[in-house]
This record gives C-alpha cells, structure tokens and sequence, in this order.
C-alpha cells in the first residue's frame, strides 16, 4: 500500500513553485518534508490532497491515479491545512459531527477520537475558548474522522508552546504507527523529534530523501546549555567527550560532543558539583544542521 510520486512539477504563472518532485512513502511511516518558506511545501501538499488538478507528473496511491480517481483517493488522505482554520463558534463535539455530516458518514467514531486526541473534557466547549494546541487537537481529529490511511500535516507544530508540542508531537507518532504521516515544517528539530525519514526541499526541488536513522550514525552532537552564572569554558572542557566549548552569549555555551553518547547527564553532574544552576538544555545534531543550512543555503 505504498504511495509513488513520480516528476510532480507545477508552476504559478511565471513562478517555478515544484521542479520534477519524486518519491516513495510506505505505510506506516512518518515522513517529515523539511524547508524554508517559498520551498514549495505547502504547494505539493495541496497536490497530494487532490486539491490542485493543474500539475504534470503523476501520482499513485494505493493502486490509484491521483489525476483519474481523484475522489476514491481523497476518501483515504486526512489533511490539516497549515492555519487550521475551524468555526470557533462551534462547540468541539457538534464541530465534529458536523465535519462527519460532510463527509456523510454513518457511524463517526467521534467519541473515538475525543478520547485519542485528548478531548473528552472539552468536547461541550465552544473551539474560540481553546488554547493553540487544542485547537490543533481539534483540527487534528477532524483531519481522521473518515479514518483515512494517508495524513497530511502542514506545519502542525508551528506557534506551539513547547507543552502543546510534546503532546502533538506525541499525538503524530501515535498516528505514525499504523498509518502513513506526511507532515510539513521548517524547523529541524521537529523532523529529528517525529520522523523516520526527512525530505528536505528547496525552491521547488527535493534535495535529500534519507533515513533518520542513517542521519543520525556517527554524527556529533551539540548540546546547548545556560547556567544562571559564568564559568571557565575549561572546566566544561574537562568532561569527558567534549571535543569543544564555547561561550556563545553571557551565560550560555555550546558544548560539542564527540561520538553518540548523550553526554546531558555529566552536563547536570557537572552543574551540581558546581554550585550551578541549568536554564536550559538542549541537544542537537550538528551534522544535520550542518547538512540543512547546506542544502538550502
Ligand atoms: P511553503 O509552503 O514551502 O512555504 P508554498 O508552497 O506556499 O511554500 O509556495 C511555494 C512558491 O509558490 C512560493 O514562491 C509561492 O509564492 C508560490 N505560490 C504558492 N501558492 C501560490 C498561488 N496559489 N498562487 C501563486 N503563487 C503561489
Ligand atoms: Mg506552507
């Protein structure tokens, strides 16, 4: 049950927006398509939804033609545009059985979907009172109610406070597991945190289609950390594993580590011996982000 998107071009007047676009996405897995605003992500996103008709290329989804059997497919694709635009003066329960309606389904797993999305409390809540991230619950359980096999997110992180984002995030993988996710941003961390496989695309084109995982091997980590006083980039140095410190802002220093090892646990060791305190503490990937800002530079 595989999807083949084959040489997808499409132009807006004198505007290039998709060159020559061509991959593979099987069930069951996450794929994050990675880039900056203008790539184009959105604009595929609509062809794969089957809302734009003007496009060359071709597109096959589950033995089907996307151009000649446009309805039978769309019957299979959740889609979460990138604003999510809802009623808000709806309540979250009648919002849903109305989406259902329009999709004149017998018997919506509405209740179903309250629970999976986390909305039981707030089903007799008017949407305009809900908070961005259970808006986006909210969008998100409307984009499943005809339990479709392909989802399409656009940026469904984006605007997120990093509670909201631990639980969308959370909410996508859960989906992931039986179904095939296609979710857009052009934030890196996200791909590194949900996906299986990144699509990175720039102006049109798709730079780099790869495993997570193969990404991730042998790479060397960068761990930012803010303590609430100054110390001697030497003392950090002295951990074992780092390679290289430095003090990027007052308190704040990038930390790079050699090798996989999660070195977050001698970070706080460290802070403890010392008398500090951490303000924040992040990890990444300094080769992916070498490899984005290259990509797309
Ligand atoms: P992204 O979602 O990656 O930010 P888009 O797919 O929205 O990018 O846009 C890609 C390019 O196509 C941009 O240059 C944008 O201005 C152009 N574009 C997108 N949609 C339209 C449209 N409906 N009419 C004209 N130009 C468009
Ligand atoms: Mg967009």
């Amino acid at each position: 049950m595989s999807l083949f998107i084959e040489n997808i071009s499409k132009s807006f007047g004198a505007v290039q927006a998709l060159k020559d676009i061509s991959f593979t996405l099987k069930k069951g897995e996450v794929v994050g398509l990675l880039g900056p605003n203008g790539a184009g992500k959105s604009t595929l996103m609509k062809i794969l939804t089957g809302f734009y008709r003007e496009w060359d290329g071709k597109g096959t989804f589950f033995d089907k033609d996307l151009k000649k059997e446009r309805l039978e497919i769309q019957k299979e694709i959740g889609y979460l545009t990138e604003n999510n635009p809802l009623y808000p003066e709806m309540y979250v329960k009648e919002y849903l059985l109305y989406v259902s309606g329009l999709y004149r389904l017998q018997n919506p797993p509405v209740e179903e979907l309250l629970k999976q999305t986390g909305l039981l409390e707030y089903q007799n809540k008017k949407i305009e009172i809900l908070s961005k991230g259970y808006k986006q619950r909210v969008g998100l359980a409307a984009a499943l109610i005809h339990n479709p096999k392909f989802i399409i997110l656009d940026e469904p992180t984006t605007g997120l406070d990093p509670n909201q984002l631990v639980e969308i995030r959370k909410l996508i993988r859960e989906l992931g597991k039986d179904k095939t996710v296609l979710l857009s941003t052009h934030i890196l961390q996200e791909i590194d945190a949900l996906c299986d496989r990144v699509l990175i695309i720039n102006k049109g084109r798709i730079v780099l289609d790869e495993n997570l995982e193969i990404l991730r091997k042998d790479q060397n980590q960068i761990i930012e950390v803010s303590f609430d006083f100054r110390i001697e980039t030497e003392a950090l140095n002295r951990i074992v594993g780092v390679s290289k410190v430095k003090n990027t802002h007052d308190f704040d220093y990038e930390i790079h580590v050699t090798g996989k090892q999660d070195l977050r646990p001698a970070i706080f060791d460290f802070a403890h011996d010392n008398g500090l305190k951490i303000l924040k503490l992040q990890l990444k990937n300094e080769s992916l982000e070498q490899l984005f800002t290259s990509l797309t530079a």
